[in-house]
C-alpha cells in the first residue's frame, strides 16, 4: 500500500464535468487500496475572477480580507470534488488548509509555511477515507488568520502534505503530459522530459517554466519528496522529478517503477499509455541529455543607472535602496569603469516591482551621485539548463553562435553551474526559444506535446 498525494489544478477541475472525470482516476487509486490525499486549487480561471472582483470593489484591497476571498475558490472544488467520490461509493472528506495543519506566517498574499501538522488528514486516511485538501491556503501560527501561498501555491500544499505525511510520491496533474525541453505553446517541436533532477527542475521553475511553482520544487528537494508531473486528461506518464535513480514510485494505480525505469521504458515508446505492457529492459544506452530544458520568461523589466561613480560602496547603496522596496531583484550587470570613472549598472526584476524600485532610485539620485535612470519593460529572458553542462565546455559558445546566426542580440548574461540565461529583446524571445531548442538537438521527429486544456489565462 502507498500514499498518494494528487495535486489537480485549475485547469484539471474546471467544470462539473471535469471534476467527476478527476473523481474517476482518484476512484481508481484508492480502490486500488492506495491511501490518496488530494489537494485541488481553484476551478479555471476562478482565482483570477476574484481578483477582478475585487479591483471592481478597491484599488487597495486589505491583504486579509483579500486572503479570505481567494480562499474561498479552493473550498468550492475541494467540496464538490469530494462530492463526486461520494456518489463512486468512495468515502471522501474535504479539508480547509487551515484544518488540514497547513501553519503559516502571517504574510498575506505571500506567506511562508511554518509548520505541517496533517493529524486529521493522517486518521482520515487512516480510516480508509480519501482526503481532500483545499490548496494555497493556510492559517497563520500567529493572527489565526487565513493565510494564501502565493499564486500557485496549490503545488506547494501538495509538496508539503506529501513530506509531512512521507508519500511515496506527490503527483501533480495539469493539463500538459509533464515537464517539456521547452514550452510547447512556444515550441512545438519540444519534448517530454521522462526524468529531471530536482536541481535541474528548480532552475526550469525559476526561470520561467510554469508548470510547477518554485518554492514547491524546493521544499520537494529539501525533503526528498518525489514528484510526478502529468496530466489529468491523459493515462501517459509524465516527468518524474527526483534525485534518487532507485527510488520506487507509484506511476498508475497498479504499477509501480523505479526512477530509473521510468526513463528507460520511456525512450522506448513515450507515448504508450500506461498500464500497458511494460518493457522494463527496452532502456536502450539513454545518455544523458546536455540540456534538459529551454525556460523563457518575459515578466521582468529591467533597470539600468547611468553614470554611477566608480567609487566603493555605491553599489551598495544602490541595491539597499532597491531592496528596501521588496523588490525580488534577478539578474545584475555592472560594466567596467569608463574613461570618466564612471559605470553603467543594470538589473531586472518582475515587471511587477519595477514602480516601487524606480521610484526609490530617483529618491536617491544625491546620495548615490548617479546621472540617470532607465527603465525597458520589453524585455525577455532566455534559460537552459542542464546539469550536463558542468562536464562539457562549449555550451555558452554553442548558444551565443545560434542566437548570432538567428540575428538575436544578447543583452545580457548570467550563469549558474547548471544554467546559462541571457537577455533579449521580447519581441525576439519566441524565435529565440526555438532556435536554442533546435540547436540543442531538442527538437523531437513528431510533435510531441499535446496541451489538452486551460484558457491560458
Ligand atoms: N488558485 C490559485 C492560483 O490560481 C492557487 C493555485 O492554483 O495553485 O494561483
Ligand atoms: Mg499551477
Amino acid at each position: 500500500m502507498s500514499l498518494v498525494v494528487q495535486k489537480f489544478g485549475g485547469s484539471s477541475v474546471a467544470d462539473a464535468e471535469s471534476i467527476k472525470r478527476v473523481a474517476q482516476r482518484i476512484s481508481l487509486y484508492a480502490k486500488a487500496r492506495h491511501q490518496v490525499v488530494v489537494v485541488v486549487s481553484a476551478m479555471g480561471d476562478t482565482t483570477d475572477d476574484l481578483v477582478d472582483l475585487a479591483q471592481q470593489i478597491t484599488d487597495n484591497p486589505p491583504p486579509r480580507e483579500l486572503d479570505m476571498l481567494l480562499t474561498s475558490g479552493e473550498r468550492i472544488s475541494m467540496a464538490v470534488l469530494s462530492m463526486a467520490l461520494n456518489d463512486l461509493g468512495v468515502q471522501a472528506r474535504a479539508y480547509t488548509g487551515s484544518q488540514a495543519g497547513l501553519i503559516t506566517d502571517g504574510d498575506h498574499g505571500r506567506a511562508h509555511i511554518h509548520s505541517v501538522t496533517p493529524g486529521r488528514i493522517q486518521e482520515a486516511v487512516d480510516e480508509g477515507h480519501v482526503a481532500i485538501v483545499a490548496g494555497f491556503q493556510g492559517v497563520s501560527h500567529t493572527s489565526k488568520d487565513i493565510t494564501t501561498l502565493g499564486r500557485g501555491g496549490s503545488d506547494t500544499t501538495a509538496v508539503a502534505l506529501a513530506a509531512a505525511l512521507e508519500a511515496d510520491v506527490c503527483e501533480i496533474y495539469s493539463d500538459v503530459d509533464g515537464v517539456f525541453t521547452a514550452d510547447p505553446r512556444v515550441a512545438p517541436a519540444a519534448r517530454r522530459v521522462p526524468v529531471i533532477t530536482s536541481e535541474e527542475m528548480l532552475e526550469m521553475a525559476a526561470n520561467g517554466s510554469k508548470i510547477l511553482m518554485a518554492r514547491s520544487v524546493e521544499y520537494a528537494r529539501r525533503y526528498g519528496v518525489p514528484l510526478h508531473v502529468r496530466s489529468s486528461f491523459s493515462g501517459r506518464l509524465g516527468t518524474i522529478v527526483s534525485d534518487d535513480p532507485d527510488r520506487m514510485i507509484p506511476v498508475d494505480p497498479d504499477v509501480t517503477l523505479r526512477t530509473a525505469d521510468v526513463a528507460g521504458r520511456d525512450s522506448a515508446d513515450p507515448s504508450k499509455e500506461i498500464p500497458m505492457d511494460l518493457d522494463l529492459n527496452a532502456a536502450g544506452g539513454l545518455e544523458a541529455p546536455l540540456i534538459s530544458g529551454v525556460a523563457h520568461d518575459s515578466s521582468e523589466g529591467k533597470i539600468t543607472v547611468v553614470e554611477v561613480p566608480d567609487a566603493p560602496g555605491k553599489a551598495a547603496l544602490l541595491f539597499d535602496v532597491v531592496a528596501s522596496t521588496g523588490a525580488n531583484i534577478d539578474m545584475i550587470v555592472q560594466n567596467s569603469s569608463t574613461v570618466d570613472d564612471t559605470v553603467a549598472i543594470s538589473l531586472t526584476l518582475p515587471e511587477a516591482d519595477a514602480p516601487k524600485a524606480l521610484k526609490a532610485i530617483e529618491g536617491a539620485q544625491e546620495a548615490i551621485g548617479y546621472q540617470e535612470v532607465r527603465y525597458n519593460d520589453q524585455i525577455g529572458k532566455l534559460s537552459i539548463v542542464g546539469a550536463g553542462m558542468r562536464s562539457h565546455p562549449g555550451v555558452s559558445a554553442t548558444l551565443f553562435r545560434c542566437l548570432g546566426e538567428a540575428g538575436i542580440n544578447i543583452d545580457m548574461i548570467s550563469t549558474s553551474e547548471i544554467r546559462i540565461s541571457v537577455v533579449t529583446e521580447q519581441a525576439r524571445l519566441a524565435d529565440a526559444v526555438r532556435v536554442v531548442h533546435n540547436a540543442f538537438g531538442l527538437d523531437a521527429e513528431q510533435t510531441e506535446a499535446v496541451v489538452y486544456g486551460g484558457t491560458g489565462r
